[in-house]
Order: C-alpha cells, then sequence, then structure tokens
C-alpha cells in the first residue's frame, strides 16, 4: 500500500509551494489507491503557533486536500522518539556523548582555523561512558557509517550520492531528552507507515541523514521524491514579492477559486503534455512522480488567472453568486438581501466571460446595487455629451414602448433607433451603458437592461436625461 504524508512545520501560514507539496502527495496517495496523512511538525515550541495549525488545516480542507484518519502532532510524540534513541543506544547503533558546549565550541573553532568542514569528531564514539563524570549530561550520536557513500535513487532528482564521511553522528536526543528533528522525522514516517516521502528538495541534504537512522533500525526505506521549489517569475528565489502569499490570500484578497489554484500548482512542477486544464479527476487518474521536472518552476500570476477565469465560467452561478455576494457587501457597505443575491446569480452569465477573479466579478456586478441617481464615474460623462444624449432620449422613447421586456423586445426597438439614426447598434449602447451603469464598461447592453428589469432601467436611463 502506497502511504504519503504532508509534513508541514505550523510557524507560518500555509504557503503554496506547501500546497504544492500537499496536493502532490494527495495525487500520489489517491492515483495509488493509497493513504495521504497530515502530520503538524511542532516540535519548535518558540515558532509553532495554534492560528499557524488553524491556517494550515482551514488552507487544505479549502484546496479540497482532505487527509486520512487524524492529523499527527509530533511533539505529543518525543517520548517515543526518546524510545528510539535509547533503543539505537542499546543496539549499539547510537552513543552517549559527553562533549560540553565549550568543547565542542573549540573543537569548531580549530576546524575553522584550518579550513575544515565543521563536523563532529567522533570523540566519545568509541570512549568508555564510564570516563565521563558520574552524572554529566550527555546527548545521544548516531553511530553513522564512515566508509564507502550512500546512494539515494530519488524519483525526481535520480540518483544522488554522498559520501559517508561527510555525515557526522549527528545528535538524535539532547541532553534535556528531547528529540531532534531528523529523528522524530524518521520514527514519525515510519510509525505512520509511510512508504512514499515526497517534499520540497530543499530536504533532500536531510535524507542522507534520515536514511542512516532508517537503516540502523533496520526500517523499510521510503521512496524519496524531492520536489524542485518555487521559484518567481524572474527566477530569482520565491519571495513575498512574487506572490509568496498564503494560499488565504489567494482565496480571500486575490479571489481564487480552489480547483483554479490546485489546477495551477499541478501543473507548475509537473506536465502532462500541453494539457491545462487538469480538473481533480483527471489529475487523479494521471499523477505520477516521473512527470515532475527537476528544475525549479516559476511562478505566474498571468497564468494562474487565465485558469481561475477558465474555472470561473465553469463553476455553477449559484456557488459563484454565495462567493461573490461577501464582496459586493464590502463594497456597497451593506449586506445583500436574497432577491439581491438571486439577481446576482442571474447576473453572472453575462459577468462570467470576462472575469478572471471574484473581485472582478463583484466590481462587474457593482451596477446592480448602485441607487439613483448614479454617479458616473468620467468615461461614461463624457459618453453623455450632446450626440449621446440625443441617442439616448430615442432610446428611452423606444424602450418605452416595450411592453415585454424581454431579449427580441429589446434588440427590435434598439435596432430601431439605431436606423432611425443612420448609426451602428454599438453607438446607441454607448449612452444607454452609461446611463445604467454609470460606467463606460458593462456586459452586454440587453444583458444589463434584463437584469435592471423595465422600471429600475427605464428609471435611470429619466436620471440620464434629466
Ligand atoms: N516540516 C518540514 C517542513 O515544513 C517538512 C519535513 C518533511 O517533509 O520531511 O519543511
Amino acid at each position: 500500500e502506497v502511504v504519503t504524508r504532508f509534513a508541514p512545520s505550523p510557524t507560518g501560514f500555509l504557503h503554496i509551494g506547501g500546497a504544492r507539496t500537499a496536493l502532490f502527495n494527495w495525487l500520489y496517495a489517491r492515483r495509488h489507491g493509497g493513504r495521504y496523512l497530515l502530520r503538524i511538525e511542532d516540535t519548535d515550541r518558540a515558532r509553532s503557533t495554534q492560528p499557524a495549525i488553524e491556517a494550515i488545516l482551514d488552507g487544505l480542507r479549502w484546496l479540497g486536500l482532505d487527509w486520512d484518519g487524524e492529523a499527527v502532532f509530533q511533539f505529543e510524540r518525543a517520548a517515543r522518539h526518546a524510545e528510539v534513541a535509547h533503543q539505537m543506544l542499546a543496539s549499539g547503533h547510537a552513543y552517549k556523548c559527553f562533549a560540553t558546549a565549550d568543547e565542542l565550541e573549540a573543537m569548531r573553532a580549530e576546524q575553522r582555523a584550518n579550513k575544515l568542514p565543521l563536523r563532529y569528531d567522533g570523540r566519545w564514539r568509541d570512549r568508555d561512558p564510564s570516563d565521563a563524570p558520574a552524572g554529566a549530561p550527555f546527548v545521544i550520536r548516531l553511530r553513522a557509517e564512515q566508509d564507502g557513500e550512500t546512494t539515494i535513487h530519488d524519483q525526481v532528482q535520480g540518483a544522488v550520492t554522498v559520501r559517508n564521511a561527510e555525515l557526522d553522528d549527528m545528535v538524535l536526543l539532547r541532553s534535556d531528552g528531547t528529540p531532534t528533528y531528523m529523528l522524530a522525522v524518521v520514527v514519525d514516517d515510519h510509525d505512520m507507515g509511510v512508504t512514499h516521502v515526497i517534499r520540497g528538495d530543499d530536504h533532500l541534504n536531510n535524507a542522507f541523514r534520515q536514511l542512516g537512522i532508517v537503516r540502523a533500525m533496520g526500517w523499510p526505506e521510503p521512496v524519496y521524491a524531492h520536489i524542485p521549489l518555487i521559484h518567481g517569475a524572474d527566477g530569482a528565489k520565491l519571495s513575498k514579492r512574487h506572490g509568496a502569499l498564503g494560499v488565504d490570500a489567494y482565496r480571500d484578497e486575490l479571489g481564487i477559486l480552489p480547483e483554479a489554484l490546485d489546477n495551477y500548482l499541478l501543473r507548475l512542477g509537473w506536465g502532462h503534455g500541453d494539457e491545462e486544464f487538469i480538473p481533480r479527476e483527471r489529475a487523479v487518474e494521471l499523477f505520477d512522480l516521473s512527470g515532475v521536472g527537476r528544475s525549479p518552476s516559476r511562478f505566474d500570476m498571468k497564468k494562474l488567472e487565465n485558469l481561475n477565469g477558465h474555472y470561473l465560467r465553469e463553476a455553477d452561478d449559484a456557488r459563484l453568486a454565495g462567493l461573490v455576494a461577501p464582496r459586493v457587501a464590502a463594497l456597497i457597505g451593506r449586506a445583500l438581501g436574497e432577491d439581491e443575491t438571486d439577481l446576482l446569480r442571474r447576473s453572472m452569465a453575462s459577468l462570467k466571460p470576462r472575469a478572471r477573479n471574484l473581485n472582478e466579478l463583484a466590481e462587474g456586478a457593482l451596477f446592480l446595487f448602485r441607487t439613483r441617481p448614479l454617479d458616473l464615474d468620467d468615461r461614461a460623462a463624457a459618453l453623455l455629451d450632446e450626440p449621446g444624449l440625443a441617442l439616448l432620449a430615442q432610446a428611452r422613447a423606444a424602450l418605452g414602448a416595450v411592453e415585454t421586456w424581454d431579449a427580441p423586445a429589446l434588440e427590435t426597438a434598439l435596432a430601431g433607433v439605431a436606423e432611425a439614426a443612420g448609426v451602428g447598434l454599438g453607438k446607441v449602447a454607448q449612452p444607454l451603458r452609461a446611463a445604467l451603469t454609470g460606467r463606460a464598461v458593462s456586459p452586454g447592453i440587453y444583458d444589463v437592461l434584463l437584469l435592471l428589469g423595465r422600471a429600475e432601467g427605464l428609471g435611470r436611463l429619466d436620471d440620464g436625461l434629466a
């Protein structure tokens, strides 16, 4: 059985790099009918916070990356980690090191002076612990393999080899009895039955050390897949400036749909031919580690917005209205009533073709909720010049005569105005749009008239002429 996991440290928001790691783990597990687990690595007590945990859980749920079983909290498992360290001590795969902080600092100072790599020199590796003063504090270190080399057959990076002499005897358990991060990760992955470790390639170096612990314990070795990090469009490591925001900011501030962000993150670093739009079900059918590229992917807000536009057009109008309503409410400073939310739903079809995010949908729908007389922006005001007003007056008269307020009747009325005035329909639509919406840009003029309805529509035209 395939078991993957996402193991975020709750020291900040769920950023898009983390979300992509979660997505890849989720997809890999689903693709292979396995399980996808969540582990919160909260051992850094000073930097881990409850709001960060909530933000991660919330972000994962929003993206539809539900995990199997209960989330595991690493800090709660400290006793188990210590138990494993002591097991390794008993089996000879680890040893007690009594070197004091001062002693180790002196060791490093000498290494620095001789331009040697800073590494624990193994001074307690073969020494008898009874040499240490009674009750002296100690750490437990891994008795690491010193000869030969270690090769990891990474599913993304290929075969990566390190000489064992480069890996020193790392600390497993600190002198206060707390486990190190390296130990905790390995023990948790083992106990959770993780078969595939898919994570950012900033952890590739750790994998060699972690494998040392796995082997010392005689545990099954996981398959590793280290995925390249996300860079900004300029190739530099992703920073806030590039849009390295929390997932919640994509949802709340940028108005991105979760399926769009998922599709975007999937395509960021993984490909299947030229396919751009890969909805969840298709991704579950197709995802494999062999499709993950080796070079860093570049984050591109434009591409994300294009995808988002695609998913907005696919989305159900009632769902969209529910997402847009609070944004409209924030813009007009009051909540929408039920009828207004329904109006919003009916307006989606004409607003969707051009919108790239939920904010644009909200702004596009605003004209429906403005109160008479409208404030015209400069471009709209300019459309109500003398020739514009003349056309507006004729249109008002023709529309006033329309009895059934439907598209064919409205079209006939405005076509008659255009013909009588000897201008194109577009010319007639311009001053109408200005008077009806207060803007120079809007959905199609018939949609605007239909959504506003007869009374409100004619009223706004009268205001424009007054
Ligand atoms: N907690 C680590 C991080 O947030 C991930 C460790 C792992 O995936 O092994 O980067």
